[in-house]
């Protein structure tokens, strides 16, 4: 139907089982199997997930700064998903809103929706393909998925746009985390909050050294 509609085969995702706290792919497919019946689509955006998927993110990563997650039911923003509490921004339009990076504090097992943000650059460090490469397609026809606009606008890289950190401004930023976010109805939430503390003290510590190094 798509190559009929739309001139070439839909991209596909990754469904996963978010029963559990790993977020595996769902399916009972060894992952052999899995992967030789889904890319017959060729899908890239497929192809770059399977790359990601199910590996736990250690970089520092700026959402929470440079994107954010927002209930658009309710208005309440967190840093990612059950990541730290941003604010209720639809209680005041006019205040500002309080960024702040979740740094090395990633919440989840897997960035398991990182063919968007880990392409558009969201951990700056790691190479990837843009968002626009895993969500065009070329119709045999030659037209494409993306005009040049979105093309060009879903090529860029967030650090293009955006300030990153100094060692010192990252370690102080993950020190001065908020909790993971109690609003949300997520069950990983209390491991996520128990994470968060276990991991305070280390960048305490971290944010001393880079101050005093001559101390230790
Ligand atoms: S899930 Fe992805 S975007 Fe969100 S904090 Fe983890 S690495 Fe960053």
């Amino acid at each position: 139907m798509a190559i009929e509609r739309v001139g070439a085969p839909c991209h596909l995702t990754i469904a996963r089982n978010d029963r559990v706290w790993e977020q595996p792919r769902l399916t009972a497919l060894p992952l052999r199997d899995y992967n030789a019946t889904w890319s017959v689509f060729q899908s890239n955006l497929f192809a770059f997930k399977s790359t990601i998927f199910g590996v736990p993110r250690r970089e520092f990563c700026y959402a929470g700064d440079w994107f954010f997650y927002l209930d658009l039911g309710t208005g309440i923003a967190s840093q990612c998903y059950n990541g730290g509490y941003i604010g209720h921004l639809f209680d005041d339009v006019d205040r500002p809103i309080a960024f702040r990076p979740i740094g090395y504090q990633c919440p989840l097992a897997h960035c398991y929706n990182g063919h968007a943000f880990l392409s558009l650059g969201v951990i700056p460090e790691l190479q990837t393909p843009t968002y626009a490469s895993l969500r065009n397609r070329e119709c045999p026809d030659g037209r494409e998925w993306l005009t040049e606009p979105m093309k060009r606008f879903l090529s860029g890289k967030l650090a293009e746009t955006n300030s990153q950190l100094s060692a010192e401004e990252q370690a102080k930023a993950c020190y001065q985390n908020p909790k993971p976010s109690r609003f949300k109805l997520c069950k990983y939430a209390l491991l996520s909050r128990i994470l968060w503390k276990s991991k305070r003290e280390h960048y305490r510590e971290k944010l001393e050294k880079l101050r005093n190094p001559s101390k230790h």
